[in-house]
């Protein structure tokens, strides 16, 4: 798929459309909301910005390639002054006071945020249905979920409803839904793009991501929300990913995938199957395959279950309706903290906000967590020896298809175990990209930290070897 960016940025210029026009089409679109992707429309504000993007090209003055085009925001970042509800009963009435550093990058450079959009509540989630705005439906089949938590952003961009979204990924929300719905989603290197103003979930995996049609757009929104930000002291100082760079693929020369997982019980045969004949159309490139052996996924899943649900009991501890959020009132405060936590979480964030106390409470925290923080540390310390060994590292994006709406609610643990193929990744702090191709639900591609690069030339590779 070649540049939507691009296409519509020439359209502009050319006055083939205008901006105003542009910018409405995707709203009426937006209004619809045939898939449950809409939290809240920036209609009044995106078309201001329109009419300022066309006064400008009717002054004959040149626009930057991201200015007026119009972008969605997962419904988790701030962007001052709009209802910010993280799809929660919490929050459904807060404004933000500020906008986020990735989603201000973006303002800079012209581009216009049409939708805040559908989650899961605090991107609890790995089917977009832990949201009080209901289930967001499946892009190519409304039948089936979205996926979560960014399942509103994929849906977005699979539909032409936003040119591209900003997602939301902490262990796997940009990239699943992505693969569920047949878009690009990219997780970076932990700290390449701020996470101020993204809500925290878990602060050590939390990363803001893209999701768009094509790699181009990925790498030229990617290019416009990176780089070192004082507000968030995890970032760091990245260079720009020239449009060049990406046909420079002869650096790759070995590929990794792990061959436990894909022989794992849960895996979905015509996944593993269409998975094995990627590599093959791969190995026919010229490029070596190997074959790696990592942790199993029930300790991969447990483990990033147990750092996230720790992490998020304690940045949710700051939501009791004193400074952020619905406060109900009781006899004392302590019961009214009780209450309003009670009655405005989800199941599914208490279930988190429990078992994370719980793994942080003596007794249990030398057991648990701190066993987990371990695991994490050979997990790292195998990704750096994989990495001596091969140039990059394939997966499938998801052990199954997307199920139906409805049917994850009623197994909690099956929906995490969905996760076996991101949270890896996510504990690694890579960066990794679905690929809507190879197999139902995408591969996706990981490199060793901060090579980002090299994710994309290798996205760049199967966009024509598949
Ligand atoms: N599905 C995973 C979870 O629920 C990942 C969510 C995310 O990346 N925000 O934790």
């Amino acid at each position: 798929m070649q540049s939507q960016i691009k296409y519509i940025h020439q359209q502009l210029v050319d006055k083939q459309i205008s901006c105003v026009d542009l910018v409405q089409q995707r709203l009426d679109r937006l209004k619809q909301n045939t898939h449950g992707s809409v939290n809240t429309l920036l209609e009044a504000d995106a078309l201001k910005r329109a009419q300022a993007v066309d006064a400008k090209l009717a002054n004959g003055e040149s626009i930057g390639l991201l200015e007026g085009i119009p972008f969605g925001v997962k419904d988790v970042f701030m962007l001052q002054g709009t209802h910010t509800t993280a799809s929660s009963a919490f929050l459904k009435d807060y404004k933000s006071a500020y906008t986020a550093s990735a989603i201000q990058k973006l303002l800079d450079a012209g581009a216009i945020p049409i939708v805040k959009e559908n989650c899961d509540s605090f991107g609890h989630g790995s089917s977009n249905e832990n949201s009080i705005f209901g289930a967001v439906q499946n892009a190519k089949d409304s039948e089936l979920v979205a996926g979560g938590s960014s399942g509103g952003s994929a849906v977005n961009v699979a539909k032409d409803f936003t040119v591209f979204s900003i997602g939301g990924d902490t262990g796997g929300s940009v990239r699943q839904p992505a693969g569920y719905n047949g878009v690009y989603g990219l997780k970076p290197t932990y700290g390449r793009i701020s996470r101020y103003g993204l809500m925290a979930y878990a602060s050590s995996t939390d990363c803001v991501g893209p999701l768009a049609k094509s790699v181009e757009d990925i790498r030229i929104v990617l290019n416009a929300i990176s780089g070192k930000d004082v507000k968030d002291q995890t970032t760091y100082k990245s260079s720009q990913i020239d449009e060049g760079a990406l046909e420079n693929t002869a650096g790759i020369k070995t590929v990794g995938y792990f061959k436990n997982l894909l022989d794992n019980e849960g895996m979905d045969p015509s996944i593993k199957a269409d998975f094995m004949s990627a590599l093959e159309q791969i190995k026919a490139k010229g490029i070596e395959v190997k074959a790696l052996d990592f942790m199993d996924a029930d300790t991969l899943v447990s483990t990033y279950y147990i750092l996230a649900m720790a992490e998020t009991a304690s940045n949710l501890s700051r939501l009791d309706g004193t400074n952020y959020g619905n406060r109900i009132g009781a006899e004392n405060l302590i019961e009214s903290y009780a209450v309003t936590r009670s009655n405005n979480f989800s199941e599914e964030t208490k279930r988190r906000v429990v078992g994370g106390n719980q793994v942080l409470s003596q007794g249990f925290s030398d057991e648990i967590y701190l066993k987990s923080l371990a695991i994490r540390d050979q997990l790292t310390a195998d990704f750096e020896r994989f990495f001596d060994d091969v140039d990059i590292l394939l997966s499938p994006v998801t052990p199954g298809l997307p199920p139906k709406v409805g049917d994850s609610l009623k197994d909690p643990l099956a929906m995490y175990l969905s996760d076996a193929f991101t949270v890896g990744f996510s504990l690694g702090q890579l960066p990794t990209l679905t690929v809507p191709q190879g197999t139902a639900t995408g591969i996706q591609i990981t490199a060793a930290k901060t090579d980002d690069e090299r994710v994309l030339q290798f996205a760049h590779l199967l966009e024509e070897t598949l």
